[in-house]
C-alpha cells in the first residue's frame, strides 16, 4: 500500500512528493511520459524569492539568465520601463529543473514512475484503488498533479478549474532578438485582448517568445506580431499549449476527501500572468506536508491554514485580473503609466513581490 500516490510528475506534483518523503511518507509518482521534463512547456520565468522559498538555489544548472525588471509596449507603441533595480527573476530551463525537483524527491525516499499513465481512480473504504497502464495500486492518500485538462479530478470530484479561462497559447524558441537580456518584454497589442506577447531572453540573441490568446487564428496573429515586432528572429522550436487565467480552487476544502489537486490541475496559477511553478509549488508543498502529517496522526492545521492563505493571494490576483480586463484601455494606460513612475518603480522596487501580486498592490504582503 503507497501511503501517498501523486498523479503527474510535473513541477507541482514533485514538489509534493519531495515534501512529503522528507517528512516519512511512502510516496510514489505516476508520470505518463518517459522522462520528466519532457516535453518543456513553459517560459520558466521564476521569482528568486519564489525559489528561495521552495529550496532552490539561483544557480543550479537550470539557469538560463537572470532578470531585473520589465519593458512594458503599450497599445499605441509606448514604451514603459519596470526596473526592480536587483536582480528579481531566473529564467530556468523547465526540463532541467523539473528534473533536479525530481532527484531531490528521489533522494528524500519518493518512487517516481514515469511512462505510466494513471487511468481512473477508485474509492475503496479507507484506501483508494489506483488503475494504471502498468497495473493497479492501492494508496491511502491521493494528490492529483495531473496539470491542465485534469481529467482525473473532474471524473473523480466533479470539480475543476473554470474551462472558459484557459487561453491558448504558442511560444517560440527564437534567435537574434537583438534586446538586453536583463529585462523581459511584455507587449500589449490590441488584438490580443486577453493577454499579451512576451519575450523572455535566455541571452542577447536566443529568447523564449510567446502569444496568447483566446482570439480564433491565433497563427495569424503570431504571424502578425512576429512582423511588427520582430521582422529578423528565425524560430528554432515551437509548441502550442495553454495558461490559465481563471479563479483557484479551494483545495484545502477537499483535504478530508484525501484526494486533493494541485498545481494547474487545482488552478493554482496566477491569474495575470498564467504563472504557476512558484505559488503551485508553495501551495503543493503545504498540502503534501499536510497529508503526511495527518497520516502520522499529527495536526495539519497550520500548514493548512498557509496553503488557504496562498489559494485567497491566487483568488485576488483573479480578482485583479478581471478588474484590469474590464478597463478601458486609456485607464489601463493610466495605470501602467502610474506602476512605472519613478514613484511607483520605488514602491514596487520596495515592496513588491513577482508571486503575491495583489498584495503587493495593496501594501499588506510582508
Ligand atoms: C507557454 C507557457 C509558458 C509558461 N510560462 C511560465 C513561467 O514563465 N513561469 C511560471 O511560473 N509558469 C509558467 N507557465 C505555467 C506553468 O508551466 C504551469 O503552471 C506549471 O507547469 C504547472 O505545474 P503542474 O505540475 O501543475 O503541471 P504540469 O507541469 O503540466 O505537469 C503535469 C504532469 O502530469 C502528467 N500527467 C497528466 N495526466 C496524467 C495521468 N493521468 N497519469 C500520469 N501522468 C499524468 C503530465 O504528463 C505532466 O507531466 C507557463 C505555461 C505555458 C503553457
Amino acid at each position: 500500500m503507497i501511503e501517498i500516490a501523486v498523479i503527474g510528475g510535473g513541477a507541482a506534483g514533485l514538489i509534493a512528493a519531495r515534501e512529503a518523503a522528507r517528512m516519512s511518507a511512502e510516496v510514489t509518482v505516476f508520470e505518463e511520459h518517459e522522462g520528466i521534463g519532457e516535453p518543456e512547456r513553459c517560459a520558466g520565468l521564476l521569482s528568486l524569492s519564489g525559489l528561495e522559498k521552495l529550496g532552490f538555489s539561483a544557480n543550479g544548472s537550470y539557469l538560463q539568465n537572470i532578470v531585473r525588471g520589465a519593458m512594458i509596449k503599450s497599445v499605441r507603441g509606448k514604451w514603459r520601463i519596470l526596473d526592480a533595480g536587483r536582480p528579481i527573476a531566473a529564467v530556468v530551463s523547465r526540463r532541467l529543473f523539473d528534473k533536479e525537483i525530481a532527484k531531490q524527491a528521489e533522494q528524500a525516499g519518493a518512487e517516481i514512475i514515469c511512462g505510466v499513465r494513471v487511468e481512473n481512480v477508485k474509492r475503496n473504504e479507507n484506501s483508494f484503488q489506483i488503475n494504471t497502464s502498468g497495473g493497479s495500486y492501492r494508496s491511502r492518500w491521493i494528490i492529483d498533479a495531473e496539470g491542465a485538462g485534469a481529467a482525473l479530478l473532474g471524473r473523480f470530484l466533479r470539480a475543476g478549474s473554470e474551462p472558459r479561462r484557459w487561453i491558448p497559447i504558442i511560444q517560440l524558441l527564437v534567435e537574434n532578438h537583438g534586446l538586453d537580456r536583463r529585462f523581459v518584454y511584455i507587449y500589449l497589442k490590441n488584438y490580443l485582448p486577453d493577454f499579451f506577447a512576451y519575450l523572455i531572453p535566455i541571452d542577447e540573441s536566443v529568447g523564449k517568445l510567446g502569444i496568447a490568446s483566446r482570439n480564433p487564428g491565433l497563427r495569424k496573429l503570431l504571424k502578425k506580431f512576429l512582423e511588427e515586432e520582430f521582422p529578423g528572429v528565425r524560430c528554432l522550436d515551437s509548441f502550442s499549449h495553454v495558461i490559465y487565467t481563471g479563479h483557484p480552487i479551494d483545495s484545502t476544502a477537499l483535504f478530508p476527501m484525501r484526494f486533493i489537486p494541485v498545481g494547474d490541475a487545482a488552478g493554482h496559477v496566477k491569474a495575470t500572468t498564467g504563472g504557476g511553478v512558484i505559488m503551485g509549488g508553495l501551495i503543493a508543498a503545504r498540502i503534501a506536508s499536510a497529508a503526511a502529517i495527518s497520516l502520522k496522526k499529527g495536526s495539519p492545521d497550520m500548514l493548512i491554514a498557509e496553503a488557504r492563505e496562498m489559494i485567497r493571494e491566487l483568488e485576488r490576483i483573479a480578482f485583479l485580473r478581471r478588474l484590469i480586463g474590464r478597463m478601458n484601455s486609456p485607464f489601463l494606460g493610466i495605470l501602467i503609466a502610474l506602476a512605472t513612475s519613478k514613484l511607483g518603480g520605488f514602491y514596487l522596487s520596495k515592496s513588491g513581490d513577482m508571486d503575491f501580486q495583489a498584495s503587493s498592490v495593496l501594501g499588506f504582503h510582508r
